[in-house]
């Protein structure tokens, strides 16, 4: 091998377990660390990302990868190794831009600004959060500031979730979304659906065993995947053969199915990285809407679709006898897809959802371009969540203060999670069309099919190629909204 390739290697594969060790702790705070380790924890953690972050920012990353710009033009542009140096270029040049200074008021800031968030959330109190998003969008301007001026100063803070896409383009996908889904809205949630699926009770041990029973017919085994309880479901890969999904359990509803299938899938794609990637800042999925697209696959395509529910439907009335004993499959299919406008995004069905993005996508790129204050933001919020989703919002806990990201400075996060909607419904279809019969199989819990087809064609490429790069190669061209349209209003009957 080249010598400086061999050297980069080395560095790479280093401070790839730095980060993956810092991201074991953040697992062992939720779900293992009794709750007085938190403060030496901060310590630990904080060294470990300063320490990894030191390494990753030196002056010999940035030589070895202009010295291996031959070695890179010489090779086939997807191979692992032209991959790994033209990633880790971008990914020093971008670091480099962010004084130390500056990284260390943003992490420090973020975690105040939670815990302000938590209080303000519980109080109902948006005035006694208000100073703290001002603070964040302060952060914000420094750090669009580290960079040449782009067309929207929000392309910059997309850029760290969504590479490559500008708010222009994102803007043009949700425009046509809100076209349609608006009056969709209105008009689904007018129609009775015959209600949802009761309140149980659902026993936590049988849902335990449903979710993995779903989740091990999707690819989970207990070589390279864990299982546990936390307060906010995630799942976190410390490796591409060791993934950890976790859940919550409330016995009067069945959200940890789909939190389980919705997790599993953001797994499947670690799990299906190629192995060569391993111990390189490649050997991940290839950032946030791809991601989402998978955790959506799993969870809304696959896992709310009748064949689906035909497989899992005499498991479901086995286990909960009390409480599924009367639903027909076609009942609990109708239940799993009912649409209703409510104020929580976290809790929204896959109809409403979007406007519940595109609102925040709105707001946030206003609140960057200096044309919305923190001062009118719950009213413009109010304003347009009863427009997009017919409600009136009756306090801010239920609106503009129900989501952790702002408080975080996550601005840029939230248009992902719909391009990943957007993104499922045309991976879904290029696996159809390469996999005839798909949905038949479903009904005999067999998944292995499209599993290893996402597995080659998107998974294994980790974070090889940009997110559009990608895109185009499993999808077949570039993002479009109309297939997502049509499997919607295919799915709930609509013109
Ligand atoms: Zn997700």
């Amino acid at each position: 091998m080249h010598e400086g390739l061999e050297e980069l290697k080395i560095r790479l594969g280093e401070i790839s377990d730095l980060r993956s060790t810092s991201a074991l702790l953040d697992w062992d705070q939720m779900v293992m660390m009794p709750p007085a380790g938190a403060s030496v924890r901060a310590h630990r953690q904080a060294t470990l990302e300063r320490v990894a972050h030191e390494r990753f920012t030196n002056d010999r990353i940035g030589e070895l990868v202009s010295d291996l710009a031959d070695v890179e033009s010489s090779l086939p542009y997807d191979s692992d190794d032209a991959s790994l140096i033209r990633v880790t270029r971008r990914d020093w040049e971008k670091a480099r831009r962010i004084p130390v200074e500056l990284a260390a008021r943003l992490t420090q800031t973020a975690s105040e600004a939670m815990e302000a968030w938590v209080s303000a959330r519980a109080a109902n109190d948006y005035s006694a959060f208000r100073p703290w998003l001002d603070r964040q969008l302060e952060l914000k301007q420094e750090y669009i500031a580290c960079f040449e001026p782009a067309a929207d100063p929000y392309d910059h803070l997309l850029d760290d979730f969504e590479p490559g896409t500008s708010a222009e383009e994102v803007a043009a996908v949700f425009a046509r979304l809100k076209e349609v889904l608006v009056p969709m809205i209105a008009e689904v949630s007018s129609v009775g659906d015959g209600g949802g699926l009761g309140h149980g009770p659902f026993p936590e041990a049988g849902q335990r065993s449903i979710g993995l029973a779903a989740m091990t017919a999707f690819g989970f085994d207990t070589d390279s995947f864990r299982l546990d309880t936390t307060v906010h479901p995630f799942c976190s890969a410390f490796g591409i053969s060791d993934i950890r999904v976790t859940t919550r359990y409330q016995e009067d509803d069945l959200e940890s199915l789909f939190s389980c299938m919705h997790e599993i899938g953001h797994g499947l794609y670690e799990r299906g990285v190629s192995p060569s990637l391993e111990r390189t800042p490649l050997a991940q999925g290839c950032y946030s809407g791809l991601h989402e697209s998978q955790s959506r696959l799993w969870e809304n395509i696959v896992g709310r679709s009748l064949p689906f529910c035909r497989w899992l439907h005499p498991q479901l009335v086995a286990t909960f006898p009390e409480a599924l004993g009367r639903f027909s499959v076609e009942r609990f299919h109708r239940a799993v897809n009912r649409v209703e406008p409510s104020f929580i995004r976290v809790d929204a069905d896959e109809v409403t959802y979007g406007m519940h993005i595109i609102l925040r996508f709105e707001l946030e790129r206003e609140l960057i371009a200096g044309t919305l204050s923190t001062a009118d933001l719950p009213d413009a919020w109010n304003t347009r969540f009863e427009e997009y989703l017919g409600l009136k919002v009756p306090e801010d806990r239920l609106g503009v203060l129900q989501d952790v990201h702002w408080s975080c400075g996550y601005f840029g996060y939230f248009p992902t999670y719909q391009l990943g909607n957007v993104m499922s419904v045309q991976i879904w279809e290029a696996a159809q069309a390469a996999l005839p019969g798909l949905e038949e199989r479903f009904e005999q819990g067999d998944f292995s099919a499209l599993g290893t087809w996402l597995r080659e064609n998107l998974y294994s490429l980790g974070r090889k190629l940009t997110p559009k790069e990608t895109f185009a190669r499993v999808a077949g061209g570039p993002i479009d909204p109309e297939p997502y349209l049509r499997y919607l209003q295919s799915k709930h009957g609509v013109a």
